[in-house]
């Protein structure tokens, strides 16, 4: 029999419900303003997601985030939204916790900051900072019930019933199903009459039809830098980054960056050869007499296996360019620079980095994440219809929405006599 503390004996001021990225940190932050926090998860391990991010790295936050432009790095159907939280608690502060840790880190490319060494690093340290904040950490522990009555809230959990003056959701997106993600917290919000967005799967690959495909999957493992496309006039986004060839379609972080503003049953526009004018290469290689394949002559702008692929789309790009027409050689280049194709679908949530959509932004208090027609019933993190680049804007949202609400907590919990 699991323990069964009665009610009477479990007055936590705040019960945060996710031991991931913002459980954690909200945890720890509220703790050491003196609030008494119980922290439970119903995952056997504590922040996977963590532990699995940025290839096992963490890609903790990102240097070029600017909380005066979300919307820059950040959608969702109030993309300004997260302004407030995010000026509060900036990466420059996280990154000053992750110093004062001593966790080695470095940058990568567009202000992307990694570990040096593992991810674990990281969820030592938000162990370690809900330590100090004396926060009680039941883990295995699920929640089946949340009631409201006029001076809290009655949590039943697998270790019994626990009393607490404010329930903090921080249960995550649905991507990744396996290592513990649930939509639990768009449960709770519709429970609460709380709208939510659709979610989707977003920073996920995209698949083909198999057929249509059938050309390119010899391509699976192929990785090269592109640009790439999707939406038209005012909604026109477009990344600069690397795209993967899968056997089922495309991946890497150009098509895991566009994945998030596709739409389906739209077209994206890839440039295979970005910044190369490759018409102009062609015809001036046929007016040197170049007797080259075609593939051949391609092959120094772009990587030979998809010169060799695409060639075989057309007989009329299968012989030396010495020989072919110059329609034919603006033909092929035109293609390769906006390769325009629709894709049937994505790889779901069992592949996806991130859930779009979320618990309403118009439901909750930017300052506070406080639902605003649900007193002290707040929603932090992924489970918020706030969805971040790929390149650490993610866990950046998760410290922020979490700091935001703890302050929030002891602003409202602590009385002054006990701040310590
Ligand atoms: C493979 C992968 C790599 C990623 N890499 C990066 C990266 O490098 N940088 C970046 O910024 N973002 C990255 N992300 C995204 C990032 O991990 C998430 O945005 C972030 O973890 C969200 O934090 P969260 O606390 O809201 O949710 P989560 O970290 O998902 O935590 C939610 C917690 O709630 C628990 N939970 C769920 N349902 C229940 C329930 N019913 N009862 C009790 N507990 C429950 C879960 O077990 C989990 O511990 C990555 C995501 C994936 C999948």
């Amino acid at each position: 029999m699991p323990d069964a503390p009665s009610p009477d004996l479990s007055p936590f001021d705040a019960v945060v419900i996710g031991a991931g990225a913002a459980g954690l940190f909200c945890a720890g932050q509220a703790g050491q303003l003196g609030v008494k926090v119980l922290l439970v998860d119903h995952a056997e391990k504590v922040a996977e997601k963590i532990r699995i991010s940025g290839g096992g790295r963490c890609n903790f936050t990102n240097r070029d985030l600017d909380p005066r432009a979300p919307h820059k790095h950040f959608l969702g159907d109030n993309p300004h939204f997260c302004r407030s939280a995010l000026a509060r608690y900036t990466p420059a502060d996280f990154l000053a916790l992750v110093q004062k840790h001593g966790i080695p880190f470095h940058e990568k490319h567009k202000g992307q900051l990694f570990g040096d060494e593992s991810s674990d690093d990281f969820i030592r340290m938000l162990l370690a900072e809900c330590e100090a904040g004396g926060v009680t950490h039941w883990q295995p522990c699920s929640v089946s019930a949340i009631a409201h009555d006029g001076e809290g809230y009655t949590l039943q959990t697998s270790r019994g019933a626990v009393r607490t003056r404010a329930v903090v959701i921080a249960t995550g997106g649905l991507s990744i199903p396996k290592i513990g993600a649930t939509d639990f917290g768009h449960r709770i919000a519709q429970q609460f009459g709380l709208r939510v967005v659709a979610p989707r799967p977003a920073l996920v690959p995209l698949t083909f039809d198999g057929a249509a495909w059938a050309p390119f999957a010899q391509l699976a493992g192929l990785a090269l830098p592109v640009r790439i496309e999707t939406g038209t006039k005012k909604e026109r986004v477009a990344f600069d980054e690397d795209l993967l060839f899968t056997h089922r379609g495309l991946s890497g972080p150009a098509v895991l960056q566009i994945s998030s503003y596709w739409k389906e049953g739209t077209p994206l526009r890839i440039d295979l050869a970005p910044g190369q004018d490759l018409a102009g290469e062609l015809l001036a290689a046929k007016a040197r007499g170049s007797r080259k394949l075609i593939a051949n002559e391609l092959a120094q702008w772009v990587p030979s296996r998809l010169a060799d692929a695409w060639v075989q789309q057309d007989a009329a790009w299968q012989r030396p360019v010495n020989e072919a027409s110059d329609k034919a050689l603006q033909q092929l280049a035109a293609r390769l620079s906006a390769w325009e194709l629709v894709p049937t679908g994505s790889e779901g949530y069992r592949k996806a980095e991130v859930t779009a959509g979320g618990v309403d932004t118009r439901e909750l208090s930017s300052q506070t994440l406080e639902a605003t027609k649900q007193p002290r019933l707040y929603f932090i993190g992924e489970v918020v219809d706030v969805t971040g680049w790929l390149g650490g804007y993610n866990f950046q949202w998760a410290w922020a929405s979490g700091h935001a609400c703890a302050q929030a907590l002891a602003a409202s919990l602590v009385s002054r006599e006990n701040a310590p």
